[in-house]
Parts: structure tokens; sequence; C-alpha cells
């Protein structure tokens, strides 16, 4: 792909390491190319003495993304490389670090290949060898350290997966780009599945440059000093091998009486809080959508993880994979509508208008089953049905938040003849069905109850629904 970058008249694209910050840490070959740009495509950490090599007559485009607000999405950075490069122009698009380094340089390469654009890629020094060398954190070490990730913080975040089994494996060094800011849920996993809380860690801020600081101790004393510790951008790095540095504090390290249980963060209880607030029963979804495997085995063992008592688990899953069993459920659910709206004179037409097409169109559907007692005695002495209803409540809604954690909808189809449903699913003696539960991608989460939104009824307060000592009316 590479040619000639001198007099090219159809474009070229050079892809630019910048480095992390200090001009004399850009290659020769990045300098050349910033230098005879025409067009200079840049990023936001891109340091001003760089930025003072682009020619004072070339265009310069900023593309930078400041924290969490995208400055230009992906695809219109590809545009402009595309457009300029096509109009004969010598484009440079320069990048923080390196560019193959969380740098998305590789989907810009992708789109340059498909756009049958020349194009070159200059190596640059990524931000984790910058920062070692310029806190004095070796990557490896003999005895400390045999391997290296880098790793971008954000898959910290719930819903990705990392490996934090190895992970939290000793004699290893961690860097975490773009990790300052999830710092805390960082240390929590990696405590949490075995590294110790003494475990030397470092945050190094504009490493490299003349403003860099380096904060490095135990990685719990980290948690606790970062918050109060200037703003990003900052490399975060974990492992024994931090202690070689002569930033290291060792004063600061303070020796746990027992390590500390994981705990949950701000961000955590804000999640689940939205999680709790959004959920809905849902019964609009996508016709045609799926789920997942790995999605139904996260969401299922949400549900299996509710409380019972004495461990009785008193639920059952049935999922229905046949369709013409499906066909069955839907026909029944029309019969008890029918029957229900027969029930209720006035509002009968205005309840046969809510939609209960999910039973037809969701991407999954389940029957929730009370399975027969099995006679165990321990804890269902007293109401045994009724307590094992209630654990059965607490593991749909488990489900039920799990799978909008997933950004999946649920909704809830209630039985009013369990013996036709018995029936079709061949349920045992004593069992009973209990629910059908829709669950699949919806168009739209309802931005409020769907029963409030189409004036059906309006929800209580809170505090009607709360007394203290005595019932209050
Ligand atoms: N392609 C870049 C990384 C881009 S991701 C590279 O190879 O370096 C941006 C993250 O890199 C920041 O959030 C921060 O974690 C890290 N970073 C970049 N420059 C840095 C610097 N000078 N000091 C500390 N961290 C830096």
């Amino acid at each position: 792909m590479n040619s000639n970058t001198k007099n090219s008249c159809v474009g070229f694209v050079s892809i630019v390491g910048a480095g992390p910050g200090a001009l004399d840490l850009l290659t020769l070959r990045a300098l050349d190319r910033i230098e005879r740009a025409e067009v200079v495509v840049h990023d936001r950490l891109i340091d001003a003495e760089v930025l003072a090599r682009i020619p004072p007559q070339a265009e310069r485009i900023y593309v930078g993304k400041a924290s969490g607000a995208h400055a230009m999405p992906q695809e219109k950075i590809h545009e402009v490389l595309i457009a300029h490069a096509r109009q004969g122009k010598r484009v440079v698009r320069l990048k923080g670090g390196d560019p193959f380094v969380f740098g998305r340089g590789g989907e810009e390469v992708l789109a340059l290949q498909e756009a049958g654009l020349a194009f070159e890629v200059v190596p640059g020094v990524t931000a984790d060898s910058g920062c070692s060398a310029a806190a004095g954190i070796p990557l490896t070490h003999r005895g400390l350290a045999t391997s290296v990730t880098f790793l971008p913080g954000y898959l910290a975040d719930e819903t990705a997966h990392l490996d934090w089994t190895s992970l939290a494996r000793p004699n290893q060094t961690r860097v975490f780009y773009m990790g300052v800011e999830r710092l805390a849920r960082i240390a929590e996993q990696l405590i949490a599945h075995g590294l110790s809380v003494e475990t030397p860690a470092a945050i190094v801020r504009d490493g490299t440059k003349q403003t860099q600081t380096v904060l490095a101790t135990s990685l719990q004393e980290l948690v606790r000093l970062a918050p109060g510790y200037g703003p990003q951008p900052g490399l975060l790095i974990v492992g024994e091998a931090v202690a070689l540095s002569p930033h290291f504090d060792q004063t600061r390290v303070q020796i746990p009486v027992k390590p500390q249980a994981p705990v949950f963060t701000a961000a955590d209880r804000s999640s689940l809080r939205r999680i709790i607030e959004a959920r809905r029963d849902m019964r609009h979804f996508v016709p045609g959508a799926q789920v997942s495997e790995e999605v139904i085995t996260r969401i299922l063992s949400a549900a299996h993880h509710a409380p019972s008592v004495g461990l009785m688990q008193p639920w059952r899953y049935v999922r229905i994979t046949d369709a013409a069993l499906r066909a069955s459920m839907a026909g029944l659910v029309d019969d008890e509508r029918a029957a229900t709206a027969n029930a209720l004179d006035q509002r009968g037409a205005e309840f046969l208008n809510l939609k209960v097409e999910g039973v037809r169109e969701c991407a999954e559907l389940w029957v929730v089953v009370l399975p027969p007692d099995d006679g165990t005695v321990f804890g269902r002495r007293t109401m045994p049905r009724e307590t094992a209803l209630c654990s059965l409540g607490a593991s749909v809604e488990n489900l039920w938040l799990a799978a909008r954690a997933e950004n999946l909808g649920l909704g809830w189809v209630s039985l009013f003849d369990p013996q036709r449903m018995s029936d079709l699913l061949k349920l045992p003696q004593g069992a009973q069905a209990m629910g059908i539960l829709c669950i699949g991608p919806v168009p739209e989460f309802y931005a409020a109850p769907m029963l409030e939104q189409v004036g059906w009824r309006q929800g209580r307060a809170m505090q009607d629904l709360m007394s203290e000592n005595v019932w209050v009316k």
C-alpha cells in the first residue's frame, strides 16, 4: 500500500503517532510527515509543542474527543481523511501515542483501504513506554514482572468481561489506558480476584511532559489518594515492578489488618438504581430478533441467584423454542384476554387495546413455574406456598433487572387458567405455571410504565405504600 509520499497527485494519508507528549519523543519520520503536511487532522491529546511543527499554511482539522463528548464520530473522521486525500493533498492523521494502541488507527486503515487510497502508518511512542520510562517503572523485571498487558480502562465497566482471574495473578504488569477514572472499580475487581491490596501501583499524569506527575504507592492507598490527584490524562500501572520507581512511596503503604471485602462504588450504586428505575413491563418487542446464548446464561444465572427460604429455589423456567407450542400459547392468551375483557364490562374494549403481541413477537418466550412442593420441611413449615411464591417473585425480578441491564425488555403475561398451560407444558401434579415471560430486544423502553402512559391507571405515591409500626389506611 505504501507509495511515494513526495509528490503524489492522488493524495496520501500518513497515520502518524505523535508520541506521549514531549516533542523530542517524536520519531524523525513523524516529524518529517508533520512538517510536510498540507492537511493535519488531529486529536485532543497532541502536545502544543508538536502542533507548533505543523506548517502555518497547512489546514488543521481538530477532531478530538473531549472526555465523554465526541467532537466528531469516527465515520466522519474517515470521511474527512478520504475527502482531503482525494483532493490530492498530503494528509497527516496525527494521533496521540501510537496509532495502533487504543487509538482506532486500525479502523482508519480499513476505511482508507476500502476507499482505495494510499497510506502509511508511522509508529509513535505509546503512553505506556513514555510513562514507564519517565517514571522509572520497568515494565518487565526479572523476578517481579514477566509480562505486560495493555488494557483499556473502560473494559472494567460492568458489561464488559475481563479475565480478572488471570489479571490478578502476581508477577505481571498491568497498564490501563483511560483507566484512572475507573481506578476504584479496577482495584476492586483485582482485589476481589485475589490480588494483594499492597501491590504497588502508580498513576502517571502528563507522562514525559514538563508537567508530569507520578503517584506511586500501594493499590489500596492509590484508591484513597487518587481522587484528589489532579485531572487527566493519566496512565494507571499496577504491578510489583512499580516498587522500583524512585517515586514509589513506601511510607504511604499501610499494612492492612485483613484484606478489605470488595465494596460497591458510588458508580455501581448509580448503575443499579438506573437499571431499577428504567425497568419496565414491556409489551412491544422487535419481531424476529434473537438473544445470544451467552446473554441468556447471564440473565438465567441472575434469576437463580435470587434469595429463597432454605435455598429451596422454588422456581422453574421453561423455555419455549417450539413454534407450534408458542402459537398454542398465544392462542391461549387470546382466549384468556377475551374472557378478562368480558369480565371487565365497561373497560373491556379499552383492555383489549392494550398490546400483547409480545407473546408472538418476543425473541425468547419463557414460562415461570412453581414446582410441586417436594416436602422438604426446612424453612417452609409455615405458609410454604406463599413463601415459595415470594421467592419465585424475587427470582423473576432478578431476571427482569438482569435483562434490563443487557438492554433487553421483559414483559409479564399473567395467566387465568393455569390448567390449560399445565397441559401444554406437561407439568407434573402440584406444579403451576405462574406467568409467561416475553424477553427480547425492544424498539425502545417506555419512559414511564405503559399502563400509566395509556391512562389505564396511575402508580401510587411511595409514601402511600409505607407506614410505620402499624398499618395506616
Ligand atoms: N494511542 C495512545 C493512547 C490513546 S488512549 C497511545 O498509544 O498512547 C488515551 C489514554 O492514553 C489516556 O486516557 C491516558 O490513559 C493515556 N495517555 C496518553 N498520553 C499520556 C500521557 N502523556 N501521560 C499519561 N497517560 C497518557
